[in-house]
């Protein structure tokens, strides 16, 4: 069956109506065609480019690459790359687009369509910052994925997760000491987090199980569980293990019934080996393990998502934070200087995540700072690792790898995070190489909050976006 074939395949699975629909497109309508011509092609998955090649879109596919001219409709639309580098689009696979107040709002007065209209604007930021793929890790992303999948707003394609799931007194529990829980269900014992749809707690086999199928009901592509402790909860040392065997493995199966997968939030050893043995795919975080328990997370095919923000002595430079943690923040920044070089070592599939939650203002400096400081964090060690190259896969490539686990809930219509015959045209065009210089797609931003505010918007060398291949910024 070839790719058209295929897509019309799953949609007539879809709903009846679609039948029509598709048999009467595809009698009258002519496929939409762009060509890039004169491109240097970074694929996301090699390091180098294709120099003088031209990568011709069809609807929402690349159907051909090429050192010669192909063979074009004659209407289509032809763009001349004139030697700019041609890449992937970007991938977040850790975003929060809808916890987007500060928590001291959210949690006495938040308004929740504050947080859908803002949610919008986040969106549209991750677009506009080269992001055409986003994986959200908590929160009731629905409907602005929804919007943005028909047309009415602007911003990548989002793969939520709904509510992320947490036992009481996890990294998820935010309630106050006299909200009593699930067991006494009843509005008035839910916290503000779980009434937003932003997190919920469910304890036992039979409440987690619930959860996730609620979860799934509303269309979340993964379910997202919390196991392990945090450093931005109310309750949960950063060293606890939290959910069950039992639970665990009943929220994996569910998701698995589904067709999906789970992820966890999570940092230690004892919590990552127990989140494999029941099959949990992605560790988000992550970063306080072993060079053994990555070795075992990547014969196992689950991936590492950290963000090594968290790991910058940068963090230290935050007006907000309080002087007393910045001995913790000097000493976790020495003790963990490897921890990239590490998971790499040890062969786990890292992708990339920002994972900004609070005012919008600062949203697009935690991602272009993350680009930056992964090109520090997974560079040089043993094997002389290219930190760029590595950065640039963790946001193409295995990040297309990782949405991909979503099975028949992946949204995309093809593969993601690769230029290469049959994948979705999700496309960038950066003037500059990002292999040798990392500064063309992240605005050149190297320091989070020494750098004057607000940082390069747009960022000017990314000439082109678009996504499903239709165009959505051109400034060649
Ligand atoms: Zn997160």
């Amino acid at each position: 069956m070839n790719l058209k074939a295929k897509n019309i395949a799953t949609i007539l699975t879809k709903t009846s109506l679609a039948v029509t629909l598709v048999v009467g497109m595809s009698a009258n309508t002519l496929a939409e065609q762009v060509l890039f011509k004169n491109v240097n092609v970074f694929n996301g998955t090699e390091n180098k480019l294709y120099e003088g090649h031209n990568v011709l879109v069809e609807d929402k596919l690349i159907k051909s690459i090429s050192k010669k001219s192909p063979k074009t409709d004659a209407d289509v639309t032809v763009i001349d790359g004139k030697g700019k580098t041609l890449m992937p689009g970007l991938i977040d696979s850790h975003v929060h687009i809808m916890i987007n107040s500060n928590y001291s709002e959210i949690i006495p007065n938040q308004d929740p369509y504050d947080l859908g209209i803002k949610s919008a604007i986040v969106a549209k930021d991750f677009l506009m910052d080269g992001f055409t793929s986003v994986r959200d890790m908590g929160g009731p992303a629905f409907a602005t994925a929804r919007q943005i999948k028909n047309g009415n707003i602007i911003g990548p394609r989002i793969y939520p997760s709904g509510a992320f799931i947490s036992q009481t007194s996890g990294h998820g529990d935010f309630r106050g000491r006299f909200d009593m829980g699930w067991s006494q269900r009843g509005a008035q014992d839910l916290g503000v987090w779980e009434k937003l749809g932003l997190g919920a707690v469910a304890d036992g086999v039979p409440e987690v199980l619930q959860q996730t199928r609620i979860n799934l009901r509303h269309g979340a592509t993964q379910i997202k569980i919390m196991a392990g402790g945090g450093g931005s909860s109310k309750y949960d040392p950063i060293d606890t293990t939290q959910y069950s065997v039992e639970e665990t493995c009943a929220i994996v199966e569910a998701a698995a019934d589904w067709g999906t997968y789970v992820a966890a939030h999570i940092f230690t050893d004892r919590a990552i080996n127990r989140a494999l043995d029941c099959g949990v795919k992605t560790m988000e975080h992550g970063f306080f393990a072993s060079f053994e328990t990555y070795q075992r997370a990547g014969k196992e095919g689950a991936f590492i998502v950290p963000q090594m923000w968290g790991l910058s002595p940068e963090l230290a430079n935050n007006p907000l934070m309080p002087a007393d943690k910045l001995p913790m923040i000097a000493q976790l920044a020495e003790t963990y200087k490897d921890v990239g070089r590490t998971m790499l070592d040890a062969g786990v599939n890292v992708a990339f995540m920002s994972d900004w939650v609070g005012e919008i203002e600062d949203a697009n400096k935690s991602r272009r700072y993350e680009i930056y400081w992964r090109t520090q964090m997974f560079a040089g060690g043993k094997n002389n690792y290219d930190g760029n190259f590595e950065v640039l896969k963790q946001l193409t490539s295995l990040g297309g790898e990782l949405l991909a686990l979503s099975g028949p809930r992946n949204p995309a219509p093809g593969k993601l995070g690769v230029i290469e015959v049959g994948a979705t045209a999700d496309i960038l065009l950066v003037d500059g190489n990002p292999l040798e210089d990392i500064g063309v797609i992240n605005g050149g931003y190297t320091e989070w909050y020494s750098q004057p505010t607000p940082s390069e918007n747009p960022i000017k060398t990314i000439q082109l976006i678009m996504k499903e291949g239709k165009v959505y910024k051109n400034t060649l």
